[in-house]
């Protein structure tokens, strides 16, 4: 079964959040169920040079404002998997951010950057731009893939099967009604039924709309969002498509977040947790924060925004200080709460410290020395940090929404008695439950003594890889391909 991945970015060529991560370890862990899986992804500058034995393979037309559009093919770096790279300078060879400009702003020509990228999906699984490999499933990850299945529809003679997947319904992908003339698509396809969004376009939208199966990356964001208040505007189009729509819980790569591997200052396993205190000093020390402090090591790896609840979490700071604990914080984001957590940190030197940045290597330091990561989202699709924290004994302290509700057992009395709990749950994005349930945390850290250490090591215990969430893929591309054959017989 030969399925394509569509997607704009990919760990470690292109990373901007967990998108990244999932496009990197899903098709491998597909690829080992014996699927043949290729990507395809745009010719941004990480990509480019880091595709191993890029070759060209098709020469396409200037297309979407490109003068010059080459589709290449290569390897993706880790797992060797085939990728299709679209090589068009003048829309993918911008350094930085691969959607937002130097200023901050997202690159005002992006509607034609994905637009391209769809119909570059489209273009291979109607078999004109790689006639020696044709998907039978394409499978298009977030907005920026959304018109996929719009193209593929497009095509009269094309029924390939789409499964769009949906990792942050937040991030619509929302143009201007007037982009839709750049886009080569009819304008019946720009009404209410099609990718219409109040006056505008969303290629989000069209991606749900059109698609022939819709996925997200856990089961409670999959029922979340067909109510307004997850919904962001398409929880319509999601009960529409309830039937079609079902939720998959991302998997973790354990080859990569690893307490054993040697990227911290010491190793350590479930068996043998004396390194988790090395890292611990070790971040402490990195960062300048007393290594006396009674309370528990919180850390943040995040982007810094309301979605991630990181306001909240400024206006319980003073409870987390009253605990004797710390706040360790690596992120970007809103301007001002990236200078409130500055701020904080320049008037408690010995207790608060903040990266402002994007570090992958750093980000893995946090999650062994941290004792606690702090997770408070309004609302989270997946999330992936908890599930790493929960490999590095690190208890993940988070909201009862979409996938942190599917992935962390709350530390309660039943819970601990029946031997499942695995980190601190609260129920509520509000300032007095997250300060409620800091301050819960620390008195467990302080009194708790073995049963911290065997919550730790249940944490740790979990199994979040790949291969169920694969299976489950699978099972999803089989069923649809089924489907296809069974219409071509009719
Ligand atoms: P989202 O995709 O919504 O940002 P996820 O939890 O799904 O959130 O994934 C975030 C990913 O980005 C994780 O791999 C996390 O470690 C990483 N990450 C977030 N912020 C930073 C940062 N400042 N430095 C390094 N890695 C970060």
């Amino acid at each position: 079964m030969r399925i394509l991945h569509v997607a704009s970015e990919i760990f470690p060529l292109v990373k901007t959040g967990g998108l990244a991560d999932v496009v990197a370890a899903l098709p491998p862990a597909l690829a080992k169920r014996g699927l043949d899986v290729r990507a395809l992804l745009p010719g941004l500058p990480g990509v480019l040079d880091g595709i191993v034995g890029l070759r060209p393979v098709t020469r396409v037309g200037p297309v979407f404002g490109a003068a010059s559009v080459t589709l290449c093919q290569g390897r993706l770096p880790d797992s060797g998997l085939p990728a299709y790279v679209i090589d068009a300078p003048f829309l993918f060879r911008r350094e930085g951010n691969p959607y937002t400009g130097p200023d901050g702003n997202d690159w005002s020509d992006n509607h034609r950057r994905f637009g391209l990228l769809g119909w570059t999906a489209a273009h291979l699984a109607s078999g004109e731009l790689d006639p020696e490999w044709t998907p039978g499933v394409v499978h298009a990850h977030d907005w920026h893939t959304g018109l996929a299945p719009a193209y593929i529809m497009q095509n009269p003679g094309l029924k390939t099967p789409t499964v769009f997947t949906i990792h942050n319904l937040a991030f619509r992908g929302i143009f201007p009604m007037e982009c839709h003339y750049d886009l080569d698509l009819p304008m019946h396809r720009a009404n209410p039924r099609g990718m219409e969004f109040h006056g505008n376009i969303s290629f989000m939208k069209a991606g749900l709309v059109y698609s022939s199966k819709i996925t997200t990356v856990s089961p409670t964001y999959a029922r979340e969002i067909r109510t307004p208040e997850f919904g962001c505007g398409l929880d319509g189009v999601m009960r529409d498509r309830a039937g079609d729509l079902s939720g998959i819980l991302n998997g973790v790569d354990y080859a990569v977040w690893n307490p054993a591997n040697t990227r911290t200052a010491k190793a350590y396993s479930v068996d043998d947790l004396a390194g988790k205190k090395v890292c611990k000093r070790a971040l402490q020390l990195e960062f300048g924060l007393s290594t006396q402090a009674r309370g528990p090591l919180f850390a943040v790896v995040s982007r810094l925004t309301s979605q991630k609840g990181m306001d909240l979490l400024l206006a319980v700071l003073p409870e987390l200080l009253r605990e004797d604990a710390q706040l360790v914080v690596l992120g970007t984001g809103d301007g001002d709460l990236e200078a409130g957590f500055r701020y904080a940190a320049s008037v408690n030197p010995d207790k608060v410290a903040v990266c402002i940045g994007y570090d992958e290597s750093m980000s893995h330091r946090f999650m062994a020395g941290a004792d606690v990561l702090l997770v408070p989202s309004r609302f989270e699709p997946c999330g992936l940090t908890q599930l790493y924290a929960l490999r590095y004994g690190t208890l993940p302290l988070v909201c009862r929404v979409g996938g942190l509700a599917d992935t962390v057992v709350d530390v309660n009395d039943e819970n601990l008695a029946a031997d499942k709990a695995t980190g601190f749950v609260f129920g509520e994005a509000a300032r007095h439950a997250l300060g409620a349930r800091i301050r819960e945390a620390c008195g467990f850290y302080r009194d708790g003594g073995d049963a911290w250490t065997k919550v730790q090591q249940r944490a740790m215990r979990q199994d979040f890889s790949w291969n169920d969430s694969a299976a489950n893929y699978e099972r999803l591309y089989r069923e649809l391909q089924a489907r296809n054959a069974a219409g071509k017989e009719d």
